[in-house]
């Protein structure tokens, strides 16, 4: 135990000590071993967080966008350069597939910097003429902000919400999932080498309740959460006692619309991407696969053929593997109940549904890609967000039927629609209560686009031009160009 390395909190362009010794283990999910040791984030490192973000701010907010988004542009050029030794990182913290890592975390989050870093200079004001009189708008930023990851993307996290805050010339503290604290740190690394000031973008290190003193936290002036609904509520309420402005990332439990005419092979595609991919732990996963009645028969077939030939299971440190370890022994259970809980109230099980032990990682936490079907709308795996490779299949009918189960959710926060009919794909997607929507796709997030959810998945948006509104406040200064006229 005593040899494993040990981090700190990473506060003003360096690791600091906690005071205390106090850490947490961190575990490889496709091991079960520990990995390393992290210090908490006590109230010494908290302070220092705060004075140090001050400190950053009146720096960082003082340069020219330009000049902003030089620096962060070299951050985007070494997070690429170091993207395999990064992606190798994030595959040990989560148990994801190197193949996975190595393609899609720390290419998607470079991009969504590089992406805002080119919209900087753009910010701007607007004039308007009242009589002699005018006013004019700043687009100014709002200050210290917090991010709190979940631990499914550690690095995208944390990229996609340093990138918009940073641009604008907000500073951040950070604070990723306790179960995946590198990523959060190597990107902090990163930004100092770029030539990021001291203090611009900090990590904190801990659990919910480290979490919990940033959202009460009065210095802050905005959180923007991924995570849970549960979480999500808890967060929003205590950023309520100082009114911060909040972006909630939550859970879904989205609807895959497949009609009679689709491509099966590109339908089938779909719903494995959007079950199976890291290993089901992703928040727009199409964990409710409706299937429309003609083309079933043959959909199943090939969702289980493919299923059970292609995927490969093992060290997700191995390239050829495509399927990896859950995070944790009691998220592995947690999977494994549901499960159960989908025999017992009648759904089918046409393959997997147990743990796995691949001879190349027998201590890991795996769970195989798991299909249910004759599911039910009120079947508990058909309401809640499971987190794993666990895909419900249901049947439907007509389009006006499919709509309104697809709809009858408190969660909205993707979908997709599989079919050739480009009218129909149109009109169902518009009536679907989702703010992540695919036709005949699943999955792609560019940093061009808009995410978040709609109902209980989210408030606010990520990426996109839109999330820009979210980092800044507006300033209107009237200038009065004559004698001011007073009746005192
Ligand atoms: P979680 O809610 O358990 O934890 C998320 C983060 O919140 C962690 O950093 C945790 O330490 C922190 N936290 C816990 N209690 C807190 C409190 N009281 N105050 C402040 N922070 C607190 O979620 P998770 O298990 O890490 O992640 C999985 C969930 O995240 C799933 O529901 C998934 O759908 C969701 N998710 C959503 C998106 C999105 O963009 N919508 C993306 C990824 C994951």
């Amino acid at each position: 135990m005593s040899s494993l390395i040990v981090y700190q909190n990473y506060v003003h362009g360096q690791y600091i000590a906690n005071g205390t010794g106090e850490t947490f283990e961190v575990i490889n999910p496709a091991t079960g071993q520990v990995s390393y040791l992290v210090e908490t984030a006590t109230e010494a490192v908290q302070q220092a967080a705060i004075v140090s973000s001050k400190a950053g701010f009146a720096t960082w907010s003082k340069m020219t966008a330009m000049e902003r988004s030089r620096i962060l542009l070299k951050a985007v050029a070494l997070l690429r350069e170091h993207n395999d030794e990064l992606a190798a990182g994030e595959v040990l913290d989560t148990g994801k597939p190197l193949q996975e890592a190595i393609e899609v975390d720390i290419v998607t989050g470079a991009d969504s910097i590089e992406f805002f870093a080119g919209l900087a200079p753009s910010i701007e004001g607007n004039q308007q003429t009242v009589g002699d009189d005018f006013y004019y708008t700043r687009r100014e930023p709002l200050g210290i902000c917090a991010g709190i990851g979940a631990w499914n993307y550690p690095l995208q996290i944390a990229c996609w919400k340093a990138a918009p805050a940073l641009a604008c010339g907000n500073v951040m503290i950070f604070k990723p999932s306790e179960e995946t604290p590198r990523g959060a740190m190597r990107l902090a690394e990163i930004f100092t080498e770029a030539g990021i000031p001291d203090g611009v973008f900090n990590v904190v290190q801990g659990d919910g309740r480290v979490g919990a003193w940033l959202t009460g936290n009065e210095d802050i002036a905005k959180v923007s959460f991924t995570g849970e609904v549960g979480t999500g509520k808890k967060v929003m309420a205590a950023a309520a006692s100082s009114l911060k402005e909040v972006t909630m990332e939550l859970g879904g439990k989205s609807p895959l619309i497949i009609f009679n005419d689709a491509d099966v092979e590109n339908a089938v595609s779909a719903a494995m991407l959007g079950n199976f991919y890291t290993q089901g732990e992703v928040c727009t996963n199409g964990t409710r696969v409706f299937v429309q009645k003609e083309l079933y028969p043959q959909f199943i077939k090939r969702l289980v053929e493919r299923t059970e030939q292609n995927i490969i299971c093992g060290d997700p440190m191995n390239p050829e593997t495509n399927f990896g370890a859950l995070i944790s022994k009691d998220h592995q259970q947690k999977v494994l109940e549901y499960i159960e809980i989908g025999k017992k109230e009648g759904a089918t099980l046409l393959t997997g549904g147990k743990a796995l032990q691949p001879e190349s990682a027998p201590n890991g936490f795996f769970v195989a890609p798991t299909i249910f079907t004759d599911c039910t709308d009120q079947m508990t795996l058909s309401k809640e967000e499971i987190f794993g490779p666990v895909m419900s299949v249901l049947t439907f009918t007509d389009e006006e039927e499919v709509v309104e189960r697809a709809n009858d959710t408190r969660l909205g926060l993707a979908a997709a629609v599989f079919t050739q009919d480009i009218t129909r794909a149109h009109r169902v997607i518009h009536q679907i209560q989702a703010g992540i929507c695919w036709i005949n796709a699943y999955g792609a997030s560019p940093a061009e686009m808009p995410v978040g959810g709609y109902k209980m998945s989210g408030i606010g948006r990520e990426n996109g031009s839109e999330t820009l509104k979210a980092y800044t406040q507006i300033k209107a200064v009237y200038v009065g160009m004559q004698n001011l006229e007073s009746p005192f």
